[in-house]
């Protein structure tokens, strides 16, 4: 035998039960997405580096050390794997003019993503992002429709009672630098006991201090100043009104003055679901809003609100919580010889058109080789096609479960298997 290779740390292969986990994940955000007249967008995985580092932030810890990043041997500067999409989808919608007309446009896009983290459990190089934009609104009300779409999702998976809405303001370019200087100042007088990551925040992105998770920090960071208290007055009524259309939409939540989100280009509205049930990677889908970000990168200056949802912890969670249906069919086909393998095809194919799930032994090795495949196809039923029984125009059907066998014939079989 060859050389044999193993998958590059941090990064997963799929298999098995586990896609029927991701099928009914994504199935069913895109049945969601359906219901909201949502359109797709499929974008590249590669852009310039500079998209990311403008749209996301250079002082993030995302652009600043977890992009994969390479040299563009053809235009010169560097590309990178996109580590969320956001900054993608704006960057089309500006390229592909989509900003005209003028009205609203809502994307999504489910796709992997790709971060130089160290891998740990729950975290991967390379996980999906199920994600979705909604350009052109700066109304309140888009922000509250959009977060009851995400908490939709959860309700529909039955994850509901698993996660929590975390709902802040991070305010915006008039009010956040005033609040940012009293951050400043109150995290200036106990910089020498806390973590060297904020230290280095401090400098360059003091609102990524509240996100530290370092013991020592949160004790310090649980008394800090928070932007609620520093709203601008737009940003206030557009803070009250969002709470207000999420109470109209029956969306419950709490209010975490905390939650940063680890992006630049959030303004005002910033949420999170959370969920205790995956140990410390504890954030299973957020957003916010992002006003300025279409004219950061080129565009015309639009609203613009989305979030996106961690679709490996989604699956992870349902893992911990449900069991999904497994693959498998609801009758076996055992066929003997050329006549009987005649007609258990007929059968096969009836059964097929019937949208029922059935399955043949290609090898067509005896009964018992053949009864064992049925058993560990997970079948209910095995339909034998004996050549005697044919002959008297009945076919034998055994329940897998207690092994019981009958004879009836094919019109009676299939009205069973209707049942
Ligand atoms: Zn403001
Ligand atoms: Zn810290």
């Amino acid at each position: 035998m060859g050389q044999m290779f193993q998958r590059v740390k941090g990064f997963q292969d799929i298999l098995g039960d586990d896609c029927l986990y991701w099928q009914y994940a994504e199935d069913t955000i895109k049945a969601i997405f359906k219901q909201y007249s949502i359109s797709e967008v499929r974008l590249p995985v590669l852009e310039r580096t500079e998209v990311f580092n403008r749209g996301i932030g250079g002082t993030t810890d995302i652009v600043e050390k977890e992009m994969f990043t390479m040299d563009d041997s053809s235009g010169g500067g560097t590309l990178s794997l996109r580590p969320e999409a956001t900054a993608g989808i704006v960057r089309a919608y500006i390229e592909n003019g989509l900003y005209n007309p003028p009205i609203l446009h809502r994307f999504y896009c489910i796709g992997p993503m790709f971060r130089k983290e160290n891998p740990q459990k729950g975290r991967f190089r390379q996980f999906v992002q199920g994600d979705v934009e909604f350009l052109g609104s700066s109304s309140p009300l888009t922000d509250a429709d959009i977060i009851g779409m995400l908490m939709s999702y959860f309700d529909k998976l039955g994850l509901g009672k698993f996660v929590k809405l975390e709902l802040n303001s991070v305010g915006c370019p008039k009010c956040r630098p005033s609040y940012q200087k009293k951050l400043i100042d109150y995290f200036n007088g106990h910089a020498g006991e806390m973590c060297e990551d904020c230290n280095r925040r401090l400098e360059r992105n003091p609102l990524r201090v509240l996100d530290c998770k370092q013991q020592k920090c949160r004790e310090f960071i649980k008394n800090a100043p928070i932007m609620l208290d520093e709203l601008c007055d737009e940003c206030k009524e557009h803070f009250d009104n969002v709470q207000y259309y999420l109470g109209l939409l029956n969306v419950p939540f709490v209010i975490n003055p905390l939650m940063v989100r680890g992006l630049d280009y959030y303004v005002r509205t910033a949420f999170e679901v959370v969920t205790d049930k995956l140990g410390a990677a504890s954030a299973v889908g957020g957003g916010g809003r992002y006003d300025g970000l279409v004219e950061t990168l080129g565009g015309p200056s639009t609203p613009g609100i989305g979030f996106a949802i961690g679709m490996d912890r989604v699956v992870a969670l349902l893992k911990e919580v449900s069991t999904v249906e497994k693959l498998q069919p609801l009758v076996y086909v055992v066929t003997f010889g050329d006549k009987s393998l005649e007609e258990g095809l007929k059968v096969l194919t009836r059964l097929r058109s019937l949208g029922i799930v059935a399955e043949i032994d290609y090898a067509q090795k005896g009964l018992k080789n053949q009864m064992k495949k049925a058993d560990r196809s997970g079948a209910k039923y095995a339909i034998i096609m004996g050549e005697d029984e044919l002959a008297r125009g009945v076919v034998s059907v055994r329940t897998m479960a207690n092994s019981s066998q009958e004879e009836m014939s094919l019109e009676n079989f299939y009205k069973l298997i209707k049942e």
